[in-house]
Order: C-alpha cells, then structure tokens, then sequence
C-alpha cells in the first residue's frame, strides 16, 4: 500500500476528525453558497475573474517584469528564488544581514510550501506564527489541514489541551479565552520582533503592491511593526490592477468563508517613506517559481489562476472524510491534488490525482471556474505513462480489452462471473473478492449482480 493510502486509512479511522470535518466544511460551503446569492452578476464577475487571471499567464514572465519593475519604483528589493531552499536562504540572509533575532509571520502557505520556519529556526533565529489557527498548529507541532482554517481538524477541547500543554496555562475548552490568552503571547511578540514574513495574497502589476486578506488583523501588524518585512510570494499570484483586484475580493471571501469581505485587507505599496509614521523601514518581495514555470508550459497551467480560496476543498466528498493531512503535503484537496504533482514532480505523488470521485463538485464552485476534474486526469494520464506498470495490471487490461472487444465472449464471461458472484453472495452481498479484486471488498461489501442482465432485460423486452 502506498503511503498515501497508509494515511487516509488512518483518518478514515479517525472519529473526531471526521466529526470536526463535517461540521466545519457543510457550514462553509452553505455559507459560501448564501453569501454568492447575495452578489449580484456573480457569474459575470466570476467569469471576469478567470479572464483576469488566465490573460496574466499568457504572458506571465512579462508581467512579472513590470511587477518587478513597479516594486523597485515603490522602494521594495526584489529577489527571485527558482526553488523552496533557495527562498529560504535568502530569507536567512536578509534576517542575518540586519542582525534580525526574532520572526513573526503571519499566515502564508508558499511559506509552508519552502518548510520556511525549519530553515528559519536552523540559522538561530526565533519564529513565531501570528494568525491564530497557524500558533495553534506551531504550538501542536503539526502542520496546517486546510487552505483557509489550518486548525479545521481540531476541537476546541484539543486546542486547549494543547495551549495547556505547551504554554502552560491552564486548561479551558472556552474559545473566547483560549483566543485571549494567544492575543496576550502574540502581543508581546510583535512588540519585540525585527523581522515580518508574509505570503501574499495577490500582487497588483500596474501599481508594484502587495496584498493581503486577513480576519485577525495580524497580517498589519507583522507589515507595520517590525523593521524589516518579508514577502514571499509565488510567481503566479498577480493580478493586472485595482479593478481586477476589485473583483477578485469580491470572490475571495465569499468563496473562502461566505464574508462579503475579509476583516482586514491591507495594500502594502512598499517600505515607510519619508514623513510618515508606520510602516517598516525596509521591504523585499521574493518571487518563488519552485516548479510553477514547469506547470505554465503543460496541460495543468489553468492551476496557476488559483486564488487560494479553498471553497474546492469544502465541496469534495473524499477530502471531507480524509481532512487535509492526508494529502502528505502543504495542499491539501483537490486543488492539492493538482498543485503537489505539478510542484514536487508526479514521481512520489502519482496517487493524489486519484484521490477524487470527478464529481465536479470542485469545479462548481471554483470561483475562478478552474477545470480541476480535467487537470487530474491528465495528471492520471501522465501518472500512468512515468510509472512502471505492473505485469498484473497490464496483464488485467489486455485480457479485459480481448473479451470485451468479442461480444460473444463478454456476454459468456459476463454470465459466467454473475453466477460464481452470487454464489459468493448467499444473503446478497459479497463480502470479500479473490485475487485482486479484493482491493474493492477490504473496506466495503459489494452487491451481487442482479440474476438477469440488463442486455436480457432489454432483449426479452424487444423480441
Ligand atoms: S482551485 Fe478554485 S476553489 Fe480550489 S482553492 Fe483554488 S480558487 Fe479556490
């Protein structure tokens, strides 16, 4: 069994999760369904949206000169990084540069894509994460299991478990106050850091900014507070202009968590200038490609219009029964499904295009109407042609090919495999198959084929 299906065994198991799981991701998506309602045009707009995005990536490299070019002209240092080490390195060598002791983030998954914080914590330096489910899941020393709420999987009598555990306060299941005691920590931990790292949620051409949606209000602080801020973005998270960022809040939050809008959105246009009072004294943007220019030049590119929404996940029956961990990497559901092998290569995650049903419940509610059921199946495609097929498989499907293309024979096999089927089913269910076929009954029973045919049926029918 792969290590794939070694995890979604676990969780399948796994009760609270799939509790926490069900709450959570049914009362998201009918908030995501009522808040859309509520937009008026919101198909044009949606529709808007996806042109925005898909014409930046026809000619993404140009329009990332002009970004870069915009952020010079605004005071911003801008740095490339062709992989996740090399994103990391220049982080710890800015921090380094300008004698930086003490990081604070705020919540940002190209940062979990690098694995920044192990990097971080390597070269000395202390980090601490500021949005609130991210602390949780630092303090857990787990990693985050969904897009948007990272913490989705636990309860609030876990989350106290662990604050007690770790921070050594005493124990409370009451959400009001575990939020209390991490705004105190966090507090303190602004006030005295000298370094900010961002993600970014969108970076605007025209104007060389960078945004940011939050709840928690965190993100402006970790902007404004410490003297250096860190962006670390991936390459295709650009949008042309005010206008089409305009359209892109407007579904954002409705998609992510059915808000008509975030709490907080911030447009950072770069470092302090003179005569103003906020704002940090230094700011660098780091452009992270980390296989992203590969995904543009193949048939999987529509990925990159992605806005991070997560609202795919909320629909998909396969990731509200396995939650997000057992993806194996910093994506999880179907937009990890696509994002992972496109990232990391298919080689190691061949089975996470297979973790899907193609129900298209992904692609409904894409607010940028992105086609995930057909880039995991060219992903499924492209898994089957680099791996080494075993004999049995191809075995398997060459005699399938050979008796169904003999209708004499299908129908002689059929009748045949129906009859031994029901004997294996005295009370009408199959409880274990042989041979390979057992992989079907390991964790479910299959019903026995009816005792005629529909191809009898219809032919009595007909006669
Ligand atoms: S693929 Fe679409 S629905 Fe899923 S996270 Fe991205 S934008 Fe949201």
């Amino acid at each position: 069994m792969s290590r794939f299906l070694d995890r979604v065994e676990t969780a399948l198991q796994d009760e609270e999760l799939k509790g926490a799981l069900g709450r959570a991701t049914d009362r998201l998506a009918s908030r995501r369904s009522a808040s859309l309602d509520s937009l008026e045009d919101s198909d044009m707009i949606r529709d808007m949206a996806r042109r925005a995005k898909m014409g930046l990536l026809t000619d993404l490299a140009g329009n990332l000169e002009t970004f870069e070019k915009n952020l010079i002209n605004n005071g911003v240092q801008v740095h490339w990084a062709e992989d996740g080490k090399a994103a990391n390195r220049i982080v710890v060598e800015i921090a380094k540069a300008r004698d930086c002791k003490r990081a604070v983030k705020s919540k940002s998954m190209a940062t979990e894509e690098t694995h920044l914080n192990h990097d971080l914590l390597e070269a000395g330096l202390e980090v601490l994460e500021t949005d609130l489910g991210e602390y949780i899941v630092q303090l857990a020393g787990t990693t985050p299991s969904h897009i948007i709420l990272p913490i989705i999987h636990m309860t609030k009598e876990s989350i106290g478990e662990v604050m007690h555990r770790k921070i050594h306060v005493p124990y409370t299941s009451d959400p009001e106050k575990l939020a209390k005691i991490a705004r105190a920590k966090l507090r303190e931990a602004f006030l005295s850091a000298d370094i900010g790292i961002t993600g970014a949620n969108f970076g605007v051409i025209d104007s060389g900014a960078v945004v940011l949606v939050s709840n928690e209000g965190n993100a402006r602080l970790v902007t404004t507070l410490p003297r250096v801020h860190v962006v670390l973005m991936g390459i295709e998270k650009l949008v042309p202009n005010l206008d089409d960022l305009d359209l892109m809040i407007k579904i954002l939050g409705r998609s992510a968590t059915g808000q008509k809008i975030t709490t907080y959105t911030s447009i950072v246009p770069g470092p302090r200038r003179e005569g103003e009072t906020d704002g940090c004294e230094e700011m660098h943007v780091i452009l992270l490609d980390n296989g992203r220019s590969r995904i543009l030049g193949g048939p999987i590119a529509e990925i990159l219009g992605c806005i991070r929404c997560g609202a795919c996940l909320n629909a998909c029956p396969v990731y509200k029964n396995i939650g997000g961990h057992a993806y194996g990497d910093t994506y999880p559901g179907p937009v990890g499904a696509i994002v992972t092998p496109g990232i990391r290569g298919i080689k190691g995650w061949k089975s996470l295009p297979d973790a899907s049903s193609l129900c298209g419940a992904c692609r409904d509610v894409c607010p940028v109407r992105l086609d995930i059921p057909r880039m995991l199946l060219e992903l499924r495609k492209h898994a089957v042609e680099e791996a080494d097929v075993p004999w049995t498989l191809r075995a398997g499907l060459w005699g399938f090919g050979m008796i169904a293309s003999r209708p004499w024979l299908y129908r002689t096999a059929a009748r045949l495999g129906g009859i031994a089927a029901r004997l294996m089913a005295p009370d009408g269910w199959i409880k274990k198959l042989p041979g390979l076929a057992g992989g079907w009954t390991r964790s479910r029973d299959m019903k026995a084929p009816a005792p005629k045919s529909f191809q009898r049926m219809f032919r009595d029918r007909h006669v």
